[in-house]
């Protein structure tokens, strides 16, 4: 098959789609190709959290005191140590300054400068070799600046978004936005559905494996079908690569890693099988510059054996505690996501149970279904958990010292009881663990996210080893490195790749 178009874009994830819906708004022809036979990548699995200050939600809720308290600290911060961030904190002081003396400082405050620098310090991380890295300025300003105006992009393209705001995991400020529909197939069924009213053209099971480079210039992709049938297309205006990250290259994980002491070779993958790293791949063989590949973020509660988020039951992070193979607390359940990974993994095996009860749990019908989908009835049955009406046959089934497990829990309830947790620090404590059945999950950490890549400018083109950009070559999402640094803030991503995407689509199509 050989077909001549405009604009190629390689892969069908959020990046992808919008990248192909924005190409084709500015007036390009567009193939987009999917290697595996269903849209949607790991953007389509993700909890489909987008970070964005909102001019319109977040006057709506409540400001509190422990937020005020925030302010003012960055009140107190230096624009000596911020570098090319000094005048975004500069401006942020600004608005600070004036919200807490003329604003009204009952509505929650946010601005683009704010999650500028949440994302700045968030992602500031020091690699194994000691060299520190934080997100290119401006990336992560292009990011914030034009969050808002991804959200009402994508709700023309007919994607809803719920009123309310949250705060993800790690996120660290209430900006995180909710589809509608659940996880991310919002996103994906609105982009599909635009992508293709715009005529662009979708091919399913082909997959790309090299770009074609002519008089110096990316001129399309070869890729194979899975059937074989070997694919030639012709792009005139440029290629958008969007193939997502490499995280279920475990390959390529261990050769990149320089986060992790010690990564272990067989470590899994909370993404999908496809995420093998192919936009980097041809990407480097045209020259690019690959960026903060060391980097790579793990969550902490991956399934034994499959490295999936799903295959387990646990409450939030407050009501539930972590033990080890030896039948002891090791962690504050309550930390950050690196946190918790490190402490997992110096356990017997990497390995650790997520122990619940069913207060914790939130009384589920246990002939009924997790949250993840999984009938409870089938986890018992397959021993992806463990269910015991007391917690000595609960230590017998984990195969834990069911004294030290005993002693462990009710000590753990004097801390609910005192809310004070002279061990590990832990702040937040939800109810006691004494609710028969009891409910143990092994978990070890899984790789989740990679955040080098591609490097790429603010226009979303891919620039080479020594800085200028490859002339028709681009690059958003996962695939893409220089923004999110060394830890990927949780809600980030989705806005990364909406707005990236959107951003890569425009420039391919010449805009
Ligand atoms: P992002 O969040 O950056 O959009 P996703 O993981 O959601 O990333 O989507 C990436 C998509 O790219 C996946 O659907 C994946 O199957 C696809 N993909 C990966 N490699 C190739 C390739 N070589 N050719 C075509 N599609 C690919």
């Amino acid at each position: 098959i050989t077909k001549e178009t405009d604009v190629v874009v390689v892969g069908g994830g959020g990046a992808g789609l919008a990248a192909a819906v924005s190409a084709a708004e500015n007036g390009a022809k567009v193939i987009l190709i999917e290697k595996s036979p269903s849209l949607g990548g790991n953007t389509i699995r993700s909890g489909g959290e987008f970070n964005s200050y909102d001019p319109v939600r977040q006057p709506k809720i409540e400001m509190t005191k422990a937020l005020i308290d925030e302010l003012n600290e960055i009140l107190n911060y230096n624009e000596a140590e911020f570098g090319d961030y000094a005048e975004t904190l500069k401006t942020l002081k600004a608005q600070i300054k004036e919200y807490l003396s003329n604003g009204d400082t009952t509505k929650l405050f946010d601005s683009p400068e704010l999650h500028a620098i949440h994302t700045y310090i968030g992602g500031k991380r020091t690699d194994l070799d000691g060299k520190e890295i934080s997100g290119k300025f401006e990336l992560v300003n292009t990011l914030t600046q034009n969050s808002y105006g991804t959200i009402e992009w994508l709700e023309g393209h007919g994607a809803e978004f719920q009123d309310g705001i949250g705060t993800v995991l790690g996120a660290l400020w209430p900006r995180t936005h909710h589809n509608v529909e659940p996880l991310g197939t919002g996103y994906i069924n609105a982009m599909k559905k635009s992508a293709t009213d715009l005529g662009a053209e979708i091919m399913m099971n082909t997959k790309a494996t090299k770009l074609i480079v002519e008089d110096g210039k990316i001129a399309g992709v070869t890729a194979e079908q899975a059937d074989g049938t070997p694919v030639t297309l012709k792009a005139s205006k440029g290629v958008v690569m969007a193939t997502g990250g490499f995280g279920a290259n475990s390959e390529m994980v261990v050769k990149y890693n320089n986060y992790w002491p010690d990564m272990n070779k067989n470590i899994k993958t909370t993404n999908t099988s496809n995420a093998t790293g192919d936009g980097i791949t041809m990407g480097e063989e045209v020259g690019a510059n690959l960026w903060g590949m060391g980097f790579i973020q793990l969550m902490p509660s991956g399934q034994p054996g499959t490295g999936a988020l799903s295959g387990g039951v646990w409450g939030s992070a407050e009501t539930q505690i972590f033990v080890n193979k030896e039948g002891k607390r090791y962690v504050n359940e309550y930390a950050e996501r690196d946190v918790l990974a490190a402490a997992a993994l110096e356990q017997t095996d990497e390995t650790f149970f997520i122990i619940s009860d069913m207060t914790s749990l939130g009384n589920p019908d246990l002939n009924g279904k997790s949250v993840w989908g999984d009938n409870y009835q089938d986890l018992i049955k397959n021993k992806n958990i463990y269910m015991a009406d007391t917690l000595e046959d609960l230590a017998k089934q984990m195969g834990v010292p069911a004294d030290t497990f005993v002693a462990e829990m009710e000590k753990y309830n004097t801390y609910v009881e005192k809310q004070f947790d002279p061990e590990f620090g832990k702040k937040n404590f939800g109810a006691k663990l004494e609710t028969a059945p009891f409910f143990a999950t092994p978990r070890t950490p899984s790789v989740h996210h990679t955040m080098g890549g591609l490097e790429i400018n603010e226009k979303a083109q891919v620039l080479d080893t020594a800085g200028n950009p490859i002339d028709g070559l681009f690059a958003a999402g996962e695939v893409a490195g220089g923004l999110h640094a060394g830890n990927r803030l949780g809600g980030n991503a989705i806005t990364d790749i909406f707005t990236f995407g959107r951003i890569a689509g425009a420039s391919a199509a010449g805009k």
